[in-house]
């Protein structure tokens, strides 16, 4: 008779004896779908049933365990019987402790006169003894004490039908058979943290069936740890592919484009600037140089030396994010890093996330070098033919033939993630410029950087990153801060209000409007049909403020406009033929208009912190002192609490940590940053330190 095959850790739970088709079913749906998921299942909590105390002994509002015999049960409806309150009294001998439930007549089902119950819970009420809605379980005759009673039990996560005794005999049983094999997945590294960590076998263990509370959180650490590792071995595995198989394009320049561009620029680069655009230079000639000696803050001159030879022989592209707070000048530093591409005869795409980013990016990049004679075309969504100032130009006479195409000038393309389709060709691509990474995932970038053979890659974002996720997200990417503001800016003045403050807020705007500098106000909605109450909606307000604002003109700007409509309405807010722009979050990102100098946000409550703090970048351009103005419902002490860090600070990097802790990864990065793992045991917030050793291990393991 042949044997059955032997089930293996990665075997389907099915197969696995007592567990049936429902049981199965209801595993599934806890995403249990092998015994190596099962093994990683991991407790919500534990109860420590070392201690049990007697009933006499429980005291109000200290949470704890007893154990007794139901000698009473029952259930009363009130209300014409739609509340019910379900109940049974609990005796060990010392005393009883009646356990309700409101509400649950159901669990009338569960417990019978005679059951030997265990139960936690935190007393309301001591005379009469009284626990609501408790955690029980029923001791069943016969069955193995030691998983459930006598230590430390792992409570999991549940779907409903799913019993928790069933669940941990389970696991108690998978654990005794699968241990042992339960291998080391790096067994050179275990050498080297073994002294830190438990082996993975010993961490599975602990998870479930800890001898001490301190051994969970350790059996968490090393689970984690092994997340972490594995991602940053493949971050340095992706990064030495690139290392082995590129070599970097020259495209360090010849400042022939620079030397005017920074001349008629009409400010000097901040010391940041400088820095930045050194390192870049270092790595787009090839020079590829990551030794902190050219850390040092550098003059605006410095710039202008030719790059020095590297100290490693890695000529590798360039793969480097540039950080910098709203307002930093980031544009500037895209601008001189392309025209170093330009110069060495490459081509360079510009990428951004809205089409009125892009839309600005061409026309400053268009006034910054069509008089250095580099061309600039623009693709979005709407313009699927290329426009430039100079083809419009051409038109009227003949387009060049299209051999002569690799001989014509350099040429920046600038776009949204149209540059990513398909038909349209980036030739001679040097230089890959991502403006405000954090609207695209990883995906869309490296469709771009793969429109050419190994371009440089200079990714921007003023999303200030906090470390552990920069080095979980970007950990391939080489990092730039711009750490100063130029020095010639306003002092930008942040308010937080309530609505019922909202005329006197409106007269505010009026008064800096009568001074000649224009305004924002925006809304999180585009119209009342997909708003709750109380939440306005940009098109209704539009109607409304227009009468407000008069004599000063006003314009509506969102995401549901045409791309001709969205142009147009930005267009006369730049060249101030309109004072006040109401608009939705889509100006969140890049736009820069230095003489509006009042921001104000309605429904603030409805934004993240990290995006209000974008939203204020748009004000605080210019000379002139600018405002932020929040204005949210203030009944919940939470939200305002919330709003305050705002009203705190202005360090970009403090409140994204903030964000960060109150509403996690995703909601910082947004919906599109799709790199963010998912980790069944690692937090990016706890667990900084653990990010870092990962990162370390991974450098010194993965080069060996
Ligand atoms: P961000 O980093 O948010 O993209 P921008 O590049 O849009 O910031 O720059 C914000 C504003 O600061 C722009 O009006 C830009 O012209 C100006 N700017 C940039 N660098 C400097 C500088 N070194 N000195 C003075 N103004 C500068
Ligand atoms: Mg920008």
């Amino acid at each position: 008779m042949p044997l059955a095959p032997k089930l293996t850790i990665q075997s389907s739970i099915r197969e696995l004896a007592g567990v049936g088709a429902e049981r199965a079913a209801q595993l599934e749906r806890l995403n249990i779908l092998t015994i190596a998921d099962l093994l990683l299942h991991r407790p919500n909590r534990y109860e420590d049933r070392r201690h049990f105390i007697s009933i006499a002994d429980l005291k109000l509002k200290e949470p704890a365990t007893v154990r007794g015999k139901i000698v009473a049960q029952g259930i009363n409806y009130f209300r014409k019987r739609t509340r019910s309150v379900f109940e049974f009294v609990l005796d060990d001998g010392t005393a009883r402790v009646h356990c309700r439930w409101w509400n649950l007549p159901f669990m009338e089902k569960y417990f019978h006169v005679g059951d030997e119950v265990m139960v936690f819970g935190k007393p309301v009420s001591v005379r009469p003894r009284t626990i609501d809605h408790p955690d029980t379980e029923v001791l069943e005759p016969g069955e193995d004490p030691s998983i459930h009673l006598d230590r430390i039990v792992p409570i999991y996560p549940l779907t409903e039908g799913l019993p928790q005794r069933w669940l941990r005999s389970l696991a108690w049983r998978v654990l005794g058979q699968f241990e042992p094999e339960i291998e080391e997945p790096w067994p050179e590294l275990s050498k080297i943290i073994g002294e830190k960590f438990p082996t993975r076998s010993n961490a599975i263990h602990m998870l479930h069936f800890p001898e001490e509370l301190a051994d969970a959180k350790l059996a968490r650490q090393r689970l984690a740890f092994d997340e972490l590792f594995a991602l940053q071995l493949e971050i340095q595995r992706r990064r030495r592919a690139l290392e082995k198989n590129a070599e970097a394009l020259p495209c360090g320049g010849t400042n022939e484009l620079i030397r005017p561009f920074l001349a008629r620029l009409g400010f000097k680069l901040t010391k940041a600037q400088t820095r930045v655009l050194r390192e870049i230079r270092q790595d787009m000639s090839g020079a590829s140089v990551r030794s902190p000696a050219f850390r040092r803050s550098g003059s605006a001159a410095e710039i202008l030396e030719p790059a020095k030879a590297g100290t490693t022989n890695i000529a590798a592209p360039m793969r480097r994010l540039l950080q910098g707070d709203v307002g930093s000048g980031k544009t500037a530093v895209a601008a001189c890093s392309a025209l170093m591409a330009l110069e060495s005869g490459f081509n360079v795409a510009l990428m951004a996330p809205t089409e009125i980013l892009a839309e600005q990016h061409f026309q400053n990049f268009t006034h910054w070098f069509e008089p250095l004679g580099v061309r600039v075309e623009l693709q979005t969504g709407v313009r699927k033919t290329v426009e430039s100032r100079e083809s419009r130009v051409e038109s009227r006479n003949a387009l060049p033939p299209p051999s002569a195409l690799d001989s014509r000038p350099s040429t920046l393309f600038i776009g949204t993630h149209a540059l990513i389709t398909p038909s349209f060709d980036l030739p001679k691509l040097g230089l890959v410029i991502i403006d405000e990474q954090h609207k695209f995932g990883v995906a869309q970038r490296e469709q771009l950087v793969r429109k050419g053979r190994y371009p440089h890659l200079l990714v921007m974002t003023a999303t200030p990153i906090p470390r552990t996720l920069g080095l979980t997200l970007y950990g391939d990417l080489d990092s730039s801060i711009i750490d100063e503001t130029p020095a010639n800016r306003g002092r930008i003045r942040t308010f937080l209000r309530s609505n019922e403050q909202l005329p006197k807020v409106h007269e505010f705007i009026r008064g800096k409007l009568k001074e000649g500098r224009q305004a924002y106000v925006v809304y999180s909605r585009v119209d009342s049909a997909d708003t709750d109450a109380g939440i306005k909606a940009v098109t209704e307000e539009y109607s409304r403020l227009q009468k407000e604002f008069a004599p000063h003109r006003a314009a509506l700007l969102h995401g549901r406009l045409s791309a001709r409509e969205k142009e147009s309405a930005m267009h006369s807010f730049r060249a101030n033929h309109v004072q006040v722009l109401l608009a939705t979050s889509v100006i969140e990102v890049g736009v820069d208009v230095p003489n509006a100098t009042v921001m104000v946000i309605e429904n603030a409550e409805q934004f993240g912190l990290a995006q209000l703090h974008q939203l204020r970048g748009r004000v605080g351009r210019g000379g002139h002192e600018s405002f932020c103005i929040l204005v949210a419902n203030l009944k919940s002490d939470e939200a305002a609490e919330r709003l305050r860090v705002l009203e705190r600070t202005t360090d970009g990097f403090a409140i994204a940590e903030a964000d960060l802790k109150l509403r996690g990864p995703g909601e910082l990065l947004g919906a599109a940053q799709s790199g963010i793992p998912d980790f069944r045991f690692a937090d990016l917030v706890e667990d900084r330190g653990l990010v870092e050793c990962a990162r370390e291990y991974a450098k010194q393991f993965g080069n060996s």
